[in-house]
């Protein structure tokens, strides 16, 4: 299917941008996590008793959705569920945290995407993620969004939908000046090279990075070598995420270009899980609100948000909002 892209046919959509036009639009997933806590993990066959169940919401899109959204972005998310249960309470979820719900699909042809996760008391952990109606999100569902798409201030996608739909909605994005962000998450080592050109930020976390250089990430020289090979393969800049080492930021096409290593404060982490994804989450905010703002200083700020995020328990629920953070955040 080709999409319509330009400007001017934006006018015959009966679309008033003052009304829906947001900061942050991401076209990415949704996952209900469903997590056992057991003393260890079963082995085939077997069945054991855990001492705690709880359901939570997670899916990298929606999470850097709601990140940005609790700092205060006006938000839309662009994704689909499935028509039962889990679905119906993650659209409450995005209403209760403020993200448009208007280009939230529900197809009765698959569930909502679930993580099956296990974890032991060791911290060991054995999950299955069954994407299920994240798979669905195409071409039709951008085609719904484009208004939004166009109009948006930035765009972020990943990849727990399929790769050609965040590929064509990043092309959108660029086509209409939209700035981009693309978070190459969960790693793929034959990533398309097309991803590269078209992402303003590329944001990724040691392990994608090693993934999809070859370089070993084992310090802040390491990061600051594969950053410039990604530069090399046409992205504007590059952040590498380096969890308690904070990241590093390079800016600019030249192969040689210098990287900054911005570190973060050392807190004590309980849980550092979804913490790229609070750090994506608040890059985006940073970028739709201070767009002149230098990248360097947005990952500074980005790290103190994300910093907060592995002191508390949870993916979300240890995001912070903007009423939980320092005013000079803002
Ligand atoms: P991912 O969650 O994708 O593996 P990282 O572990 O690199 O990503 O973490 C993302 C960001 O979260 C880091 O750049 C940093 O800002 C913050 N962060 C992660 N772990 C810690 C930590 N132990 N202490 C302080 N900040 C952390």
């Amino acid at each position: 299917m080709v999409l319509r892209t330009t400007r001017t046919e934006l006018d015959t959509d009966n679309w008033t941008m003052t009304e829906e036009a947001f900061d942050v639009v991401v076209v990415g997933s949704c996952m209900t996590d469903l997590v056992s806590q057991t003393p260890r993990l079963p082995k085939a066959g077997e069945t054991i008793h855990g001492h705690k169940f709880f359901i939570g919401f997670g899916g990298k899109g929606a999470n850097q959705c709601i990140q940005a959204a609790r700092m205060g972005a006006k938000t839309a998310m662009v994704c689909k569920v499935g028509k039962d249960f889990f679905g119906e309470n993650y659209i409450q979820n995005f209403k209760d945290n403020g993200v448009s719900t208007k280009f939230v699909g529900q197809t009765a042809d698959d569930a909502t995407g679930a993580a099956s996760i296990i974890v032991n008391d060791a911290g060991e952990n054995a999950i299955v993620i069954v994407a299920g109606a994240n798979l669905l999100l195409g071409n039709a569902d951008l085609l719904q969004a484009l208004p939004a798409l166009r109009c948006a201030k930035v765009l972020v996608c990943q990849l727990e939908v399929r790769p050609d739909t965040s590929l064509q909605a990043l092309r959108l994005a660029q086509e209409n000046n939209v700035k981009t962000i693309f978070n190459p998450a969960p790693a793929v080592p034959d990533l398309d090279p097309c991803f590269y050109r078209v992402s303003d930020v590329f944001c990724c976390n040691e392990t994608e990075t090693e993934l999809l250089t070859g370089v070993v990430v084992a310090n802040v020289e390491d990061a600051g070598r594969a950053g410039q090979e990604l530069l090399r393969r046409g992205c504007s800049a590059v952040i590498i995420t380096l969890g308690s080492q904070g990241c590093v930021v390079l800016s600019g096409q030249e192969p040689s270009s210098p990287f900054h290593h911005v570190p973060t404060e050392p807190v004590t982490a309980v849980d550092t899980t979804g913490a790229g994804d609070s750090f994506i989450g608040a890059l985006a905010f940073y970028m739709s609100t201070y767009p002149t703002m230098p990248l360097h200083e947005i990952a500074r700020r980005a790290n103190q948000v994300a910093g907060i995020s592995v002191q508390n328990i949870g993916t979300q629920t240890s995001y912070p909002s903007k009423e939980d953070l320092p005013n000079d955040l803002f």
